[in-house]
């Protein structure tokens, strides 16, 4: 657990005062939250299934789950590139024998609501929104689809596997839930 802990990139320096109103991400921070939304392992993912294991869960990973294509979010006011594009969804983590899936999402990709890392970029800001929001409507869908099908969806944020502290609230969180 430490060795894993210890490889964690820390937080780059967040830029307040003097260009207060713009981009607040520096680049470094940016290119950070770009290379955990692009690394297939990313370091949450991984925390999580740390402890699962050692919870004494088995788990699959890069699961596609069929599920209905639509061509569009009835309620999002975002049109989805192609709906749910090939007609599944790939969980992070699937609990077969709990039908039970988990999502670890990054906070700025998928608008981790009051979350400090959930900035807009003000450059570019209608595209990076519609983009982001767009995000959203599409782990909305998701999570209706898999609901419609049985399996339950859980949504494990990065920042919460981020402090050894609510890494441990989490995972017993997930424990109950799951009934360990
Ligand atoms: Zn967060």
């Amino acid at each position: 657990m430490r060795r894993i802990l210890g490889t964690q990139p820390a937080h780059a320096p967040r830029v307040y005062g003097a260009r207060r109103g713009r981009d607040r991400l520096t680049k470094d921070r940016r290119s950070w939250n770009m290379s955990r939304i692009r690394g297939k392992d990313t370091t949450p993912e991984k925390r999580v299934r740390s402890f699962l294991h050692r919870l004494g869960f088995r788990y699959r990973l890069n699961v596609k789950i069929p599920i209905a294509k639509r061509t569009s979010h009835p309620t999002s006011p975002v049109p989805l590139r192609g709906g749910v594009r090939g007609g599944f969804v790939r969980p992070d983590i699937v609990l077969a024998k709990h039908k039970t899936v988990i999502f670890v999402h990054g906070c700025f990709w998928h608008r981790h609501r009051g979350c400090k890392n959930c900035t807009t970029p003000t450059h570019r800001r209608a595209w990076w929104l519609k983009k982001l929001e767009g995000n959203v409507a599409r782990d909305k869908l998701h999570q209706r689809a898999l609901r419609k099908l049985g399996w339950r969806s859980v949504i494990v944020w990065e920042c919460q596997t981020e402090k050894p502290k609510t890494l441990e609230q989490l995972s017993r969180k997930l424990a109950k839930l799951l009934g360990a």
